[in-house]
């Protein structure tokens, strides 16, 4: 593999932006080594700057459901383009963007555009707490919701304590509202409601966990969420960032069959475009200005070109035998993958939902929740990515990620990451 040229352009992008990247994970300080730079993508394949090519399971981390620079979503959003590119006004492309989520996703009846799943999640607990009166919020250990102040918060122990943030710069003051619980523990958020029920906001939740990696929930977890917050009076909001088109046409809450009263969607709904989405109940919707006190606005919320990137891919993903196509991709790789592992006597378990999967490391016969997550071999985990990388196959930089399958992945580049895969986990055996 050559690497003189992403090694170079990563040398000065050290001397200019922190870390030389625009975003943490992209460091590949998990897993080490010198991050790649990426120079193009066509279907399921990502070129570096040096040439080499690599299989892409991380997808941009979800967006790319159909894969790399699909001709139908680049030609949609190349026409969009050259009727310029954002007007700070109303467009037919954001409204068409909208009618599309509230068909889809079953919850949403009213839903409003903004630029990131970061932003879609904020501007959502604003409103919920803005809806409601209240003011704390329960989140779950390991889950992650974009990188806004109060979310910002690490495991803690304990249940009914107030949290620590993850990162330096948070006042103690903007988390001291946020509790935490386990995920898939039921029992730690019914305590919490019977200690601060009054003053709960909301409950945010990745309906399936997919930033410690894959968590399923387990039977009736979210369906006792939404019973909880009914008996309350708090909101529930699913953070479908991730989910959202990727478990299915109506995301995991029409897979699971419940409401949230809110959702939070982004990454596909802009096909690789950044877009944000935060939607729900109409009554709740219009507690939004300039109709409600609950004050969200954005420059560059709804622009056309984005949301045209968006339609295009999500009519393309509209169509009959979509995700079963998608889904037995996944589901075949998967089990290839744990027979090969099982050959090789390494312990893993891989966590799958839809075309969403990780394959933990782990000792523990089941991972579920973050605790289970983190008894994985973090330090197995980066040889066996960069040995896949050397083999042409590029998975996520971190154990605690998802891999994400598109459409355009052949069975042929299913069959090389296996052979691949047999590769790597023999040597991983050896040491
Ligand atoms: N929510 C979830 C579930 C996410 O996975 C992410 C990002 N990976 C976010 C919110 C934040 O989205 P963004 O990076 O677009 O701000």
């Amino acid at each position: 593999m050559k690497k003189t040229y992403s090694k170079n352009l990563f040398k000065h992008a050290l001397e200019i932006i922190p870390g030389g990247v625009n975003s943490p994970v992209r460091a590949w300080k998990a897993v080490g080594g010198t991050p790649l730079f990426i120079e193009r993508g066509k279907g399921a394949v990502i070129y570096d700057a040096d040439g080499n090519s690599f299989i892409d399971y991380v997808c941009s981390w979800g967006p790319l459901i159909l894969g790399h620079a699909h001709p139908k979503v680049i030609a949609a959003t190349e026409k969009a383009l050259h009727n310029g590119t954002s007007f700070g006004a109303p467009t037919e492309a954001g409204l068409k963007l909208c009618e599309l989520l509230v068909k889809q996703i079953p919850s949403i009846e009213k839903v409003r555009l903004v630029n990131s799943g970061t932003e879609a999640v904020m501007s959502a607990i604003r409103l919920a707490r803005g809806y409601t009166g209240k003011n704390k919020i329960i989140k779950f250990e390991g889950s992650y919701h974009g990188h806004w102040d109060p979310l910002l918060v690490s495991a803690g122990s304990g249940l009914a304590t107030f949290s620590v943030s993850s990162s330096a710069g948070v006042p103690h003051d903007v988390i001291k509202d946020t509790l935490i619980a386990p995920y898939n523990d039921i029992e730690a958020v019914k305590k919490l409601f019977a200690r601060y029920g009054t003053d709960i906001a909301c409950i945010i939740v990745e309906p399936v966990a997919g930033n410690m990696g894959v968590v399923l929930p387990e039977k009736d977890f979210l369906s006792s969420l939404r019973s909880i917050t009914e008996k309350y009076g708090s909101l529930l909001v699913f953070d479908e960032v991730i989910t959202g088109f990727r478990l299915g046409a109506g995301g995991a809450q029409a897979l699971y069959r419940i409401k949230p009263d809110l959702t939070c969607l982004g990454k596909i709904i802009g096909g690789g475009m950044p877009v944000g989405a935060y939607g729900g109940k109409a009554k709740i919707m219009d507690k939004v200005s300039p109709v409600g006190d609950v004050y969200q606005a954005g420059t560059l919320s709804g622009n056309p070109v984005s949301c045209a990137c968006g339609i295009a891919t999500i009519k393309e993903i509209l169509k009959e035998g979509f995700y079963r196509r998608l889904d037995s991709k996944a589901e075949k790789l998967c089990k290839e993958l744990k027979n090969i592992a099982s050959k090789n006597k390494i312990k893993i378990v891989i966590n799958r939902a839809g075309s969403m999967f990780t394959v933990f490391f782990t000792h523990h016969d089941e991972v579920k929740n973050f605790t289970d997550a983190q008894s994985s071999d973090t330090a197995l985990y980066a040889r066996y990515f960069n040995l896949m990388l050397c083999e042409g196959v590029y998975i996520p930089p971190s154990q605690f990620e998802a891999n994400f399958i598109s459409s355009l992945h052949s069975d042929a580049q299913i069959r090389k990451t296996l052979d691949a895969a047999e590769k790597s986990f023999t040597k991983l055996s050896k040491i």
